[in-house]
């Protein structure tokens, strides 16, 4: 899985997807996994383009279950072997190099609605300057790496169907909140 091909999943070429693509071949690496390989669990501690990369190098989807995601803002990612607690802690410690007054006023102006051309070429080029920067870069100048142990989050249950009473629509068992007499599906309840 090369970057190019994790480019074409994720939509555009950005730094965050680097950020990503370094770290989950770093998380293949220190595990000793394949690609793909399915007793990989990703934590992960935000949304940004970087779990894009994640999903698609290590295999660790929303859907299968195996990616966990942490809302805290944090550029930290875990990844656990199953069935083992082995893990590896990732944090990103690489701090971009600060921009001239220049580049700064032009990354406002861009913030702000600015899309003109004079704009666009200079955001796009600091954008590749820092993609470029992330993906020569060494592990040790990106990343933290600390080997820690994980309690392994419960694998994913089957859970029985109810009819929510005010919508007729099919809604699993735990997500169903009783209003009244009316079990109901979470949209409903809340109406
Ligand atoms: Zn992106
Ligand atoms: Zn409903």
């Amino acid at each position: 899985m090369n970057f190019k091909d994790t480019i074409k999943f994720h939509g555009h070429a950005c730094p965050g997807l680097a950020l990503g693509y370094r770290v989950a071949n770093l998380a293949l690496k220190e595990l000793g996994l394949r690609a793909r390989d399915e007793e990989l669990v990703a934590i992960v501690e935000n949304n940004s383009c970087a779990v894009d990369a994640i999903q698609f190098i290590c295999g660790c989807t929303f859907g299968k279950g195996n990616l966990i995601f942490k809302d805290f803002g944090k550029q930290v990612y875990t990844f656990i072997r199953r069935p083992h607690s082995e893990a590896v802690r990732i944090a990103v410690k690489w701090q971009p190099p600060s921009e001239d007054p220049e580049t700064e006023a032009m990354w406002t102006r861009y913030s702000d609605g600015d899309r003109s051309a004079e704009v666009i070429a200079v955001v796009q080029d600091r954008k590749a300057r820092k993609m470029n920067s992330i993906l020569a870069a060494d592990d040790a100048e990106l990343f933290e790496i600390k080997r820690v142990q994980v309690e392994l989050p419960e694998p994913a249950r089957i859970y029985k169907s109810i009819t929510c009473a005010g919508c007729g629509e099919n809604v699993m068992e735990p997500r169903t909140r009783m209003v009244g007499d009316k079990l109901l599906c979470v949209p409903c309840s809340q109406k």
